[in-house]
């Protein structure tokens, strides 16, 4: 492991390359990992250093060493860093959101959009970092005086994946600092573009060393030292089910407090009485927004007997006027699937659902004068919510629609799923938008907006297989970035 202090970036050759950063020092290791534009594969948008289980274990000792200055530094230098940091990244939100569409493959409206909320969640609990009140509490016993503080829960690892690679990220790091916790933060593989400039952005804002490492890597080498370490206090996870139930096994042994957000199968509801081009315009957005890689998408349409028809012609109609090609050319509507591992899952499950008899309208994967990784928007149709696709999250541009007879069936199919992210209605009713807001079994429940698509100061999670552990975002993120601490005081 090499190391050298912070400058900033290297290069080698003209290509861009950047390192792990630990304890505030730059680390290489010894292997490059390509960052590859998903809408050209031929180009490579820097190197990567690839951290080691050593570089893990050193990040981790790092953040210790740092924890007790930053867990006593005072809110107001907190929330400058946190302000500071969130200004830079404002100021810079076309050239990162170029950034973000050319490694992740969302278009540049979609990445300028997710860099501004970047920006926004960092000034947040920048904000927040001034506002961690406690109680002051009358005790049953004459002359005793009790408070309720929140102290930080100390090192937290934070993984992440690539749909939204500095969007989740904030999110995470964000209110783990403002509250004084330090940070080993590993993003997923495909993205190290936008994450190791927000640590970069952090670090210049202010950060003592020590208190953000950055290790950039597989999960599966780095992964088991940042949730099976003693000295890891909370682990917050954002993936896939799999991965998420492996890292609460790995972490229950040392008591270690986990976070995770994993899938969604997110129902959108459409009853008769619904406005025909909000209903379309609702699930277009929904279910192939950001290529459907979001686990809020709306990947299952249940749509009711009366309007199914003139639902599925409009919308089919909308999806082919899409444009899909390079997500940073002018007009493109939707970019390209991550990877060709993606890709060749959202093709797995396409043929699946023709298998079990669905009749799938577009899903075609084509090739534009660059080679990249694109599929047209899928949607499955004559499906029932017993067939795969509606059961498994594909995690790609593929929606699949439900007919039933009536409101009350389309409540049950709804619910019908392990998952419980978020959910939705397209209605005029307010009687059946009132009846599913409380009957939902989704942690999020939107009535004519689309599933995908949240505020930022308000929770974000859900039930059942999709989270487990406090809610993220907005005040509600202080749960599992802090512990209480009740104080008996006699004068
Ligand atoms: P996705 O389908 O989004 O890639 P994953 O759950 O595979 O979902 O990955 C999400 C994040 O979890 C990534 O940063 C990945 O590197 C990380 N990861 C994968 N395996 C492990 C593991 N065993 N322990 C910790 N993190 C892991």
């Amino acid at each position: 492991m090499a190391q050298s202090s912070r400058s900033g970036s290297g290069s080698a050759g003209g290509l861009i390359r950047r390192p792990n950063i630990i304890g505030g020092a730059e680390v290489t290791g010894g292997s490059w990992t390509p960052n590859i534009n998903p809408s050209d594969t031929s180009d490579v948008i820097g190197e990567y250093a690839h951290a080691s289980a050593a570089d893990a274990g050193a990040a981790v000792a790092a953040a210790h060493e740092a924890f007790p200055r930053w867990a006593f530094a005072t809110p107001q230098e907190r929330a400058d860093v946190l302000d500071r940091a969130g200004d830079e990244v404002l100021r810079r939100a076309d050239e990162l959101g170029d950034l973000l569409a050319r490694e992740e493959g969302k278009t540049l409206a979609e990445g300028r959009g997710e860099v501004a909320r970047a920006g926004q969640i960092l000034k947040f609990h920048g904000g927040q970092a001034l506002r961690n009140h406690g109680e002051v509490v009358d005790s049953i016993r004459p002359g005793l005086e009790v408070t309720i503080t929140r102290e930080p829960l100390g090192v937290v690892s934070i993984i992440t994946p690539w749909n939204f690679p500095i969007a989740i990220p904030a999110w995470k790091i964000a209110p783990a600092l403002a509250y004084g916790n330090t940070v080993v933060f590993k993003p997923a593989e495909l993205v190290p573009g936008c994450a190791w400039e927000l640590v970069d952005i952090l670090g210049r804002a202010g950060l003592p060393d020590g208190v953000l490492n950055l290790v950039m890597g597989s999960g599966r080498e780095v992964g088991p030292v940042l949730t099976g370490s003693t000295q890891v206090d909370g682990v917050s996870f954002t993936g896939s089910v799999l991965t998420g139930e492996h890292i609460l096994a790995t972490a229950a042994p040392q008591r270690t407090r986990v976070q995770l957000e994993m899938g969604g199968k997110n129902p959108l509801v459409v009853l008769d009485d619904a406005d025909l081009d909000i209903a379309v315009d609702v699930a277009l957005q929904g279910a192939f927004g950001s290529t459907g890689q979001r686990c809020t998408a709306s990947s299952r349409l249940v749509v009711t007997r009366g309007i199914h028809d003139r639902f599925v012609a409009a919308l089919a109609e909308r999806m082919r006027a899409w444009q899909v090609g390079d997500a940073r050319a002018s007009g493109t509507d939707m970019g390209p699937v991550v990877d060709a591992t993606q890709l060749a899952q959202d093709e797995r499950y396409l043929a699946i659902a023709r298998d079990e008899g669905g009749q799938v309208l577009g899903g075609e994967r084509f090739e534009r004068q660059t080679s990249g990784h694109y599929l047209s928007p899928a949607l499955v149709v004559g499906t029932d919510n017993t067939m795969t696709v509606n059961r498994e999250e594909v995690f790609g541009p593929v929606a699949s629609v439900v007919e039933v007879a009536d409101y009350d069936e389309a409540l049950a199919v709804a619910n019908d799923t392990e998952f419980g992210l978020s959910s939705g209605i397209v209605t005029t009713s307010l009687a059946a938008a009132s009846h599913f807001r409380r009957h939902s079994g989704a942690g999020m429940v939107m009535v004519n907006v689309p599933t995908a698509g949240v505020d930022y100061h308000v929770p974000f999670g859900g039930r059942r297989a999709s989270s487990y552990g406090p809610r993220e975002q907005g005040t509600y993120a202080r749960e599992f970035y802090t512990v209480v601490k009740t104080t008996y005081l006699k004068a």
